[in-house]
């Protein structure tokens, strides 16, 4: 009989499993609640990002001195909400300390390599056979600085990203302004990652990757999964509001809301939401033609098919409270200052915003592999700043792990019991 298998969540990281899935033969039902590619999702409204540098985790050596200051400017990339401090405390410490010293930040840069190296190519394929090939774009990414100090003063972060693989090209201030003529003067120095690329429409991608499951004969149910029911170590069925879906096997792709289903199969996660924003502009009087990181907005800048959106902010309030559009806003002005030619002020029906969940564990990295309490429930989760482009090696992974073959990559480092 054909193994039935599962997938809760049509995220990327869901969608991409889905589609490896249905690839190695197997039964496959999506359960998600919401539309696929919808903007309850992280994967909707993310910076677009394929990077296959992103291999820094967020917190590095020295960060702790900095929170400070970030948390005081009210302009700053970073908030937290005072109420959910308490709460959150356990996470934010393991958080800091999981990156206090280089030789942790290189070993999980090595551990991250693997998954999102060519990443590009990877979803390009994905996305090409669900017939939305245009979606995906592979020409590089730029890390703007305002002059090469600020690039020297993450010196750091570049060399461990230079030894485990990444390369860039360096660009002098006329070099930059011939690839982003649009861009404000203040940016002098740029970093150019060739092997980057980007996604025009998260959204859509996604739910076109999803639409495509379908008709390779996935079933999609629009339910929430709310457990599982095992019998001797082994799954029967994944329990929803609705009743149950009997099945062999099941992949909690949950992003941010996967914790309690980690939890209903015996692993007690770190999973936090880093709350995160975007505003989009319609219809931009520019038009930067790669993807962009301003070093003074720790924010992304695409040009995607909906128009000018940047993509950013680290709000720790968790997954309930409202969003605080301000966060949107600073983003939004942000952007205006980077480029001269747009409006100093744009009529807000040009301006959409968005809050999404990234779903993060302390350590930057995600929870993949097999459950503590079965080996057919499959955790695949937790990829934080990264999702988009991790995606798809977490697909090929998925499927491996469902086949009981080796995984492609080692994913001993994203095991979910190495925080106890
Ligand atoms: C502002 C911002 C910028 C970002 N920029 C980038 C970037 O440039 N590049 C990059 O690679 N990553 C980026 N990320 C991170 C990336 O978006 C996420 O890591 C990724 O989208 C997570 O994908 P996912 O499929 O795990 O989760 P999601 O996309 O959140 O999907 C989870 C799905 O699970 C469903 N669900 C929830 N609970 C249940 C349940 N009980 N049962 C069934 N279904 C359920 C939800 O409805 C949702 O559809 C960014 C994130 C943010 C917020």
């Amino acid at each position: 009989m054909t193994k039935h298998v599962v997938i809760i969540g049509a995220g990327a990281v869901g969608a991409a499993s889905a589609l490896e899935a249905l690839r190695e033969g197997y039964r496959v039902t999506i359960l998600d609640p919401a539309t696929p590619g919808g903007e309850q999702a992280a994967s909707y409204g993310n910076g677009c990002w394929l990077s296959p540098m992103s291999v820094i985790p967020p917190a590095v050596p020295g960060l702790w001195r900095k929170v400070p200051k970030f948390l005081a400017d009210p302009l700053g990339p970073l908030a937290i909400r005072w109420s959910y401090l308490p709460k959150v405390a356990p996470w934010l410490i393991r958080y800091l300390r999981s990156g206090w010293r280089w030789e942790q930040v290189e070993a999980t840069a090595r551990a991250l390599r693997p998954l999102v190296v060519d990443a590009p190519r990877l979803h390009a394929a994905l996305a090409e056979q669900a017939g939305v090939g245009h979606l995906i774009e592979r020409r590089g990414l730029i890390y703007i600085y305002p002059s090469r100090a600020e690039f020297e003063s993450e010196k750091m972060a570049w060399e461990i990203r230079h030894k485990v693989g990444v390369r860039w090209i360096e660009l002098n201030a006329d070099e930059l302004r011939q690839r982003e003529p649009d861009l404000d003067r203040r940016y002098g120095f740029g970093i150019m990652v060739e092997e980057g690329g980007h996604c025009l429409d998260p959204g859509a991608y996604v739910a076109a990757l999803i639409a495509h499951a379908e008709t390779l004969g996935a079933a999609l149910v629009r339910d929430r999964a709310e457990g599982f029911r095992l019998a001797g170590g082994r799954l029967v069925a994944v329990r929803t509001g609705q009743g149950e879906i009997a099945c062999d096997a099941a992949v909690i792709a949950a992003g941010a809301y996967s914790k309690p289903l980690a939890r209903a199969v015996g692993d007690d996660v770190p999973l936090e939401s880093e709350r995160g924003y975007h505003a989009e502009i319609s219809a931009p009087e520019v038009a930067p033609r790669h993807g962009l990181m301003p070093s003074d907005g720790k924010m992304s800048i695409m040009h995607t098919a909906n128009g000018l959106r940047c993509a950013g902010q680290v709000e720790i309030a968790g997954l309930a409270a409202a969003p605080n559009w301000q966060r949107a806003e600073i983003l939004k002005n942000h952007l205006l200052s980077c480029f001269p030619g747009l409006p100093k002020t744009i009529a807000p029906e040009r301006v959409k915003v968005w809050l999404g969940h990234r779903p993060s564990m302390p350590d930057g990295m995600p929870c993949l592999g097999p459950s503590r309490a079965s080996p057919d429930v499959i955790h695949a989760f937790g990829h934080g700043h990264t999702g988009l482009v991790a995606a798809a090696r977490t697909g090929e992974i998925v499927a491996a792990l469902l086949a009981g073959r080796a995984p492609p990559i080692p994913i001993d480092a994203f095991d979910s019991r190495r925080f106890g």
